[in-house]
């Protein structure tokens, strides 16, 4: 790894220790060339499968992305979306899974989401879930109701 500093393209690793929680390997390094030191960070790359049998590593802009485009029109800011793109990475992060269906990215993003903004709530789902009649829209809109008024 290059030194962010000087741009040496070599660097020391000088400590090596694992964080708290085990996830993650941090590494203090020294550049010999202008002497500066630097940590690095290591952690699984958590791969996201997608139905196409392609791999990608799993992007927080991406969810975002996604979720941005169910909100068109809506009255969602930058920051509710930025807030709803750390809650699924943080579920995501929490399954401890190497690889990830896409599916099961949909899913996670589908609580927050509701949460945030009905509409987009129902756009999202309608394709994550397959909606394929008026009678699946009927059925969540029935259970968004019935969670709001809990008689
Ligand atoms: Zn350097």
């Amino acid at each position: 790894m290059h030194c962010p500093f000087c741009r040496h393209p070599d660097s020391r690793v000088i400590d090596s220790r694992s964080t708290e929680d085990g996830a993650a390997i941090r590494r203090r390094r020294s550049c010999p060339e202008c002497g500066k030191r630097f940590t690095t960070q290591e952690t699984v790359l958590q791969m996201v499968a997608k139905r196409s049998g392609v791999t990608e590593p799993f992007m927080r802009e991406k969810i975002i992305a996604g979720v941005r485009r169910a909100c068109q029109g809506r009255p969602v800011d930058e920051d509710a979306l930025a807030l709803l793109g750390q809650k699924v990475e943080e579920a995501i992060r929490a399954t401890g899974a190497a690889e990830i269906q896409s599916h099961g990215i949909g899913l996670a993003i589908l609580g927050p989401l509701r949460e945030l903004d009905e509409v987009a709530y129902l756009r999202f789902a309608s394709v994550y879930r397959g909606f394929e009649s008026i009678d699946d829209f009927e059925k969540e809109i029935n259970a968004l109701r019935g969670r709001d008024s809990p008689e």
